[in-house]
């Protein structure tokens, strides 16, 4: 068996150790005689595991006891709509922070639900920057302020979340969530799929602060009414086990080797060595300002597009998939998400250097 560095953006690689587990137990859980797959969610032994992912996500994360978690469907696109149906609690309008892609999509689908302020844009730097605080049009009636914390595509990210006062913050982590710490308590709710940082996709995670919720529009469906969901602990109707048990194992992994704060040393390096390269040598560039650059999506151009193709296809031959950018962005992107090794990045630097020689 051969295992790729997979740089996908999304659904993305898994911790091994995590994979290894789950084969394990494929037929047999614990006992049980069958498979997570094959168990009721009702049953005592799901109550357990999801219970468990549950603590041990508030435990990472250090989730204030006056927030609910919610193992919920549909993703963070579900979400964009889930959202405001839930959050704009009487209020007319939202304020939404464009930073690209990701934010415009959440812009697009609140408008079906209410007014849309948009607050600040990057649009004119090509959403390579994070619009400074300073210049943000917020409105202090708004329901709440919508940031994406980490542009999955551009490549941006939030060195720290933005002070918005008294109005709740709310943040589409889908791309960040888990790769360092966060301070729950400055968000009002945060959401993210899974299949980046967490685990399968069909899981998306979303925390609220309970104040905020039990106002949600009329026409909001029941499964996705934050209320129904919390008091229904996550089984108003049937979650996406097998992907919650996954991330239960994950969840496990994270804090085996030193929780959030080891995470972020461990991403920083990664995402150092890589910026680091590219800063060096005028092969390849990224078009991110340097102050708003994520730590899990690195984008980077070559200097002459042509040679794309060729870059792509010595990487796979070197066991290196997914390198290849966003058709919006274009050139490449490495996402190096929690469970991309240190070894992953480093080999990608070296065929970079390789690459380099050969074709500079
Ligand atoms: C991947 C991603 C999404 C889309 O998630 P789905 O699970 O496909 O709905 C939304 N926002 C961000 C920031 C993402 O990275």
């Amino acid at each position: 068996m051969t295992r790729v560095f997979n740089f996908s953006a999304g659904p993305a690689a898994l911790p091994e150790s995590v994979l290894r587990t789950a084969a394990a137990e494929m037929l047999d859980w614990h006992g049980s005689g069958m498979s997570v797959m094959e168990m009721s969610h009702r049953g005592k032994e799901f109550i357990a595991i999801a219970a468990e992912a549950e603590a041990l996500l508030r435990e990472l994360l250090a989730v204030p006891a006056n927030y609910k978690v919610l193992f919920m469907q549909g993703g963070a696109i579900g979400e964009n709509a889930i959202v405001p149906m839930n959050l704009l609690r009487g209020h007319k309008s939202a304020d939404y922070i464009d930073t690209g892609e990701w934010s415009r999509k959440s812009i697009k689908e609140a408008k079906k639900y209410g007014g849309v302020n948009v607050a600040a844009s990057s649009a004119d730097s090509g959403y390579t920057t994070i619009p400074p605080r300073a210049t943000w049009k917020l409105d202090p009636e708004a329901a709440y302020v919508h940031i994406c914390s980490n542009e999955t595509i551009g490549g941006v990210e939030y060195a720290e979340p933005p002070d918005v006062g008294a109005v709740p913050l709310v943040a589409d982590m889908s791309s960040s969530i888990l790769s360092r710490p966060v301070d729950v308590a400055k968000y009002g709710a945060l959401y993210g799929g899974a299949q980046k940082n967490i685990g399968p996709a069909g899981l998306t995670i979303v925390i609220v602060r309970d104040d905020l919720i039990g106002q949600a529009l009329p026409i909001t469906p029941s499964a996705f009414d934050y209320k129904t969901v919390a008091d229904n602990e996550s089984m108003y109707n049937t979650p996406p086990t097998y992907a919650i048990y996954i991330a239960g194992l994950v969840f496990h992994w994270i804090k085996e080797r030193g929780g959030l704060a080891a995470m972020e040393a461990h991403n920083r390096k990664k995402a150092g060595l890589l910026y680091d390269y590219l800063d060096s040598t005028a092969f390849y560039r990224s078009p991110v300002a340097r102050d708003c650059r994520s730590l899990m999506n690195v984008p980077f151009k070559l200097k002459d597009d042509a040679l794309d193709a060729a870059f792509l296809k010595g990487a796979e031959a070197r066991g290196m998939v997914q390198l290849k950018g966003h058709r919006s962005v274009g050139g490449m992107r490495a996402s190096i998400y929690n469970a991309m090794p240190l070894e992953g990045v480093q080999a990608l630097v070296a065929y970079m250097k390789e690459f380099e020689a050969s074709h500079g």
